[in-house]
């Protein structure tokens, strides 16, 4: 339910905080100036003072905008979007990078991946693709996880066979299981000669982590990303994973997805790495993500070409935003820049009053200090 702190509604009254202190103890709850009350509440006070209240409710602004209780069209399959995380030093960004190189070798033109924060592969047995989150490390995604973006099907937890768990190993298997995401485990630096993927598989085990040859359920495979070893065996285990998930979608409706990570270039203005999750987003679609808007004026894929349309699973650069938005924002498509304006100016709003009533305290709210 939506909520106010007190000094943000005696601001909005231009009443003073200790009125409506007096008012709330009136009801028998003592408050202070920071506490925040629920809106049912702060209407009666607003009415009680001789206001009149018009409530916009997060709801009617945002409206339609996700449907996630709605998902009974999503009944196409699609490819897994897949997290690596880590220990540092264990091998996080060589594994990636060894993988975004996998199967360019199978031919055909072009095969220079640019670095957009994601991109996908093929695994070359099965021939089902498999996006990657091209950011290891846990900041994001705890960071997306925060702002309520769920993004990653499967966590591939790299281990380096020379130094075995350590503490960010630990960090990201209660990362995986608090999202409840399945992982699989690769233990990497096979090639090095102190490798001992043995140990590692044992001490996991202290962090109910059971590998398939100790008897339990959660898939290791032993690779190399110096070397390439096991990299195919890999990507054939994720889309294995995958499988089992059974993933879904719907690519007919309007786009929704998350800003994987944004910012303003030089030459093209703001550029936001989109994950597409369910719908297909179009060339000339008006896009809300965060408290930004703008119309799509190009898409770039993860190849550096230019696409029409970029659907389910695929991440691709959106260039027309007015601003760029923030990593974890979700994405909608909406009907026209009016709504678009209407839901960005809202949350522009939201997000000024969050950050003023984060500083204000008892000192007042920042509108106040300015007046
Ligand atoms: P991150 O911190 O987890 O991203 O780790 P990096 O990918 O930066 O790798 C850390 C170091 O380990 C680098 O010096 C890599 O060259 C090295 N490294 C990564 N993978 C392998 C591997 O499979 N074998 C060997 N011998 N070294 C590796
Ligand atoms: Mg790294």
């Amino acid at each position: 339910p939506e909520a106010i702190n007190i000094q943000e509604l005696a601001n909005r009254m231009s009443e003073r905080a200790v009125d409506v202190i007096r008012l709330l103890m009136k009801q028998g709850a003592m408050h202070k100036i920071t506490d925040v009350i629920d809106a049912d509440t702060a209407q009666l006070i607003a009415e009680e003072l001789g206001h009149t209240v018009k409530r916009v409710a997060a709801s009617d602004v945002e409206e339609g905008l996700f449907d996630a209780v709605d998902d009974s069209t999503d009944t196409e399959p699609r490819s897994p979007v897949v997290t690596v995380m880590g220990h540092v030093d264990h091998g996080k960004t060589s594994l990636l990078d060894a993988l975004r190189h996998a199967n360019v070798v199978s031919g055909e033109a072009g095969g220079i991946t640019q670095h957009i924060g994601a991109y996908q592969v093929t695994s070359p047995e099965s021939g089902k693709k498999i996006t990657f989150i091209d950011t290891p490390g846990h900041a994001a995604f705890t960071a997306m996880r925060a702002r309520g973006a769920k993004v990653t099907d499967i966590v591939v937890l790299v281990v380096a066979a020379d130094d075995g768990v350590m503490p960010q190993t630990v960090e990201a298997i209660n990362h995986a299981k608090a999202a409840k995401v399945p992982m699989i485990v690769a233990i990497n630096k096979i090639d090095k000669p102190d490798a001992k993927p043995e140990r590692v598989r044992t001490e996991l085990l202290q962090y109910e982590v059971q590998v398939e040859s100790l008897g339990g359920e959660v898939v290791d495979v032993e690779v190399s990303a110096k070397n390439k070893t096991n990299l195919d065996r890999l990507l054939e285990m994720i889309a294995l994973q995958a499988d089992i998930l059974d993933l879904k979608t719907n690519s007919t409706r309007p786009a929704e997805g998350t800003v994987i990570e944004a910012k303003l270039d030089r030459g093209r203005g703001p550029v936001a790495t989109v994950l597409v999750q369910r719908g297909t987003l179009r060339i000339g679609d008006i896009i809300v993500a965060g408290a930004e808007m703008g119309r799509v004026r190009a898409l770039i894929s993860d190849q550096g070409d230019t696409v029409e349309e970029a659907g389910p699973s695929v991440p691709v650069e959106v260039l027309g935003f007015n601003g760029p938005p923030e990593a974890g924002d979700r994405l909608a498509v909406v009907e026209n820049e009016a709504r678009a304006r209407q839901i960005t100016s809202y949350r522009a709003h939201r997000k000024r009053e969050n950050a003023a009533a984060s500083i204000s305290g008892m000192r007042g709210s920042l509108e106040q200090m300015m007046s």
